[in-house]
């Protein structure tokens, strides 16, 4: 089985972690918070403790087994030779690019590697790589382990091969590839930041309480969560990263954020991640 270097130990490089991990990879897990690193193991047995109970899928999963093919670490080098890299790291574009020329050295000719963002462009950050034909968007959904589907993204440069391996990595995960061209947000994320900034704004005139426009889309549309409840899950930092990537790379005032959200980020209420965002979580 390949071996897996995921960087980034956050909401999503955790939860990446544990899928390539269950589905028998060894993966690497990279981070450049030692503090991030240090808890990843506690909150990797919380995750797979809650996925066991969440999905028949993960039933029989093992936490020790998952950790057992999970190595952690802070250096780069260590992902030498690993043959994909799914980079998970924070929604900033400078922060990707110092990373994309950190790794010019590390992977070899035949690394794949996988772009999990929610909304930069994969053709921008592949241009800052010396094999940006190797470059590919895989958009996994959040929470990993239990949804069926990642937005796999073509960059100008992703080559045929890329988007061949792209496909068998995500089946051999469990999951259908969709497979789109590039965009910023590509599919997902043009769409659904768009009705999660709206439901912020509607919090912030007044209109409604958050769980009133979170019933709406339950109860009237039929969705498994409603707008406010998602941008929770996802993280009200990455949301509104990812907000204003949209509206810097659109120039439409379409994306531009809610104050509530901005404001919510400053004081610290960061969602599920924090225990306090529109919600208030007793075990995060
Ligand atoms: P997060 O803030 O929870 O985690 C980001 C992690 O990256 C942190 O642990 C941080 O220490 C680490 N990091 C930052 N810079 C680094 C560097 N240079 N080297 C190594 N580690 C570094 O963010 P997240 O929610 O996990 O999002 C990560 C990426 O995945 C973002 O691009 C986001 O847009 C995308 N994404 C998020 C979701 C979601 O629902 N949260 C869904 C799909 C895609």
């Amino acid at each position: 089985m390949a071996t897996v270097g995921v960087i980034g130990a956050g909401v999503m490089g955790k939860d990446v972690a544990i899928t390539c991990a269950a589905k028998g990879y060894d993966v690497i897990l990279s981070d450049h918070d030692s503090d991030v690193l240090a808890t990843a193991p506690r909150d990797i047995r919380h995750l797979v403790r809650k996925f066991r109970m969440m999905s028949p899928a993960a039933a029989a999963w093992k936490a020790d087994e998952i950790l057992g093919r999970i190595r952690f670490g802070a250096d780069l080098g260590d992902l030498a030779g690993v043959d994909w890299i799914v980079e998970n790291i924070v929604e900033d574009l400078a922060a990707k690019e110092r990373l994309y020329l950190d790794l010019r050295d590390v992977c070899g000719e035949s690394t794949k590697i996988a772009v999990n963002t929610s909304c930069i462009s994969i053709t921008k950050l592949a241009a800052g790589t010396p094999r940006p034909h190797n470059v590919v968007g895989i958009h996994f959904m959040n929470p990993v382990p239990l949804l069926e589907c990642a937005e796999v993204v073509r960059g100008y440069h992703t080559s045929e091969d890329t988007i061949k391996q792209a496909e068998e990595f995500v089946r051999s995960l469990g999951k259908q590839s969709i497979v789109v061209n590039d965009m910023p947000g590509f599919v997902s994320n043009r769409l659904s930041h768009l009705f999660m900034n709206e439901a912020a704004f509607l919090v912030h005139d007044g209109v409604a309480e958050p769980e009133q426009i979170d019933a709406i889309f339950k109860l009237g549309y039929g969705h498994r969560m409603g707008p406010l409840e998602t941008a929770d899950l996802i993280g009200l930092d990455t949301v509104v990263d990812s907000l204003n990537v949209l509206y810097a790379e659109f120039q439409d005032s379409k994306f531009r954020c809610c104050p509530t959200l901005k404001k919510m980020v400053a004081a610290g209420r960061l969602g599920r991640k924090s225990g306090q965002g529109f919600y208030t979580y007793a075990n995060h």
